[in-house]
């Protein structure tokens, strides 16, 4: 261990664990992964533990965890975590509500201890540009298509159709936080539409109407989309039209290229970076604005039933 090493454990190690959270610990010149808490998950050479404070016991040295559970069991891990004395990186959606993540921000501040409830499509590429292209600009209307596979992108997720898990705003909370990012006002939801498969507890598609100040922006979020993936945000200014696609990683500006990234490029070297810098400054980061517009869809939304979704 060198003065500059943080020893950090993945908490949950599913698809995000694997695919984005370890790749990213490793490139971190700071970051170490010095353990795994899943209950059933192990990695090669990690020492791997089942519960957090069987690996506190034995890794005394581990200053931070990324929870990367699914939301429903996060508050419980997190409040545990940092009344343990340990930073805590959340995975988003930061909570399965938004009360409960208020209650970790507070909890951080009294213990003193580093709280980041990451948002990973804020750290797509083009996304800094959008914000400061905006900047100053007038948002006339806008329109967002956030569609993909839930087959390809969550397979065998049984929680993602469970109370909590979101259904298909576990995708469409990335188009929210993106727009919640680069908008420089404050973001309302005025309408929405659900769809439920009639033998699930999440949608499967959504539609929201959404005013920033008196630009109408309509979101359509659909879990059932094959072939090309589509997650576009396009909005109208009085100084041309703003899209960016790829879920960020691509922008144009008024017909400009302003970014030119892959859909599939990592947000999470980003994500690692700025959770160093928060460390460094002892500083929490926690913004619930996209997940108190997906509880305003709940409130606000009229529900349809839809066919059976069957994996
Ligand atoms: P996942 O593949 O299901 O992995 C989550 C892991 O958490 C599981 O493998 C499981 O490992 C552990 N876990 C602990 N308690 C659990 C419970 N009650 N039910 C189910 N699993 C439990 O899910 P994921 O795709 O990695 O998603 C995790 C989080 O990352 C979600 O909040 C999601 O929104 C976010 N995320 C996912 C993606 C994506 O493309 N999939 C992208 C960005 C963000 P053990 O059984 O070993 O404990």
């Amino acid at each position: 261990m060198t003065a500059t090493d943080i020893p950090i454990a993945i908490v949950g190690l599913g698809k995000i664990g694997r695919d984005q959270h370890v790749p990213s610990i490793a490139a971190h010149p700071r970051f170490r992964l010095a353990a795994t808490v899943s209950r059933h998950a192990t990695m090669e050479e990690v020492p791997a533990y089942t519960d957090l404070s069987a690996m506190q016991a034995a890794h005394p040295e581990i200053t931070a965890v990324a929870l990367c559970t699914p939301p429903q069991v996060r508050y419980d891990l997190a409040r545990e975590a940092l009344e343990a004395g340990l930073d805590v990186l959340l995975e988003k959606p930061p909570g399965a509500t938004v009360a409960e993540v208020e209650a970790l921000a507070r909890l951080a501040r009294e213990r003193g201890r580093v709280l980041f409830a990451t948002w990973h499509s804020r750290f797509a590429q083009g996304v800094p540009a959008a914000r400061d292209w905006l900047a100053g600009r007038e948002i006339l209307s806008g329109r967002i298509t956030w569609r993909e596979d839930v087959r390809r992108w969550h397979p065998g997720q049984t929680w993602i159709w469970q109370p909590g898990g979101l259904g298909v705003f576990d995708p469409g909370i990335n188009a929210l936080s993106i727009l919640t990012e680069i908008l420089p006002l404050p973001v309302r939801l005025t309408g929405a539409e659900l769809e439920f498969p009639e033998n699930q507890q999440a949608p499967i598609a959504a539609r929201l109407s959404l005013r920033a100040g008196a630009a109408a922006i309509e979101a359509d979020f659909d879990f059932r989309q094959t072939g090309p993936q589509t997650w576009d945000i396009l909005l109208e200014t009085d100084e041309g039209r703003l899209h960016l696609s790829g879920g960020g990683a691509t922008v144009t500006a008024a017909g400009r290229d302003l970014a030119k990234g892959d859909a599939l490029d990592s947000e999470y070297d980003g994500v690692y970076a700025r959770f160093a810098d928060l460390l460094a400054r002892r500083e929490s980061e926690v913004d619930v604005t996209p997940l108190m517009h997906v509880a305003d869809a709940f409130m606000l939304g009229r529900r349809l039933t839809t066919d059976p979704f069957v994996e």
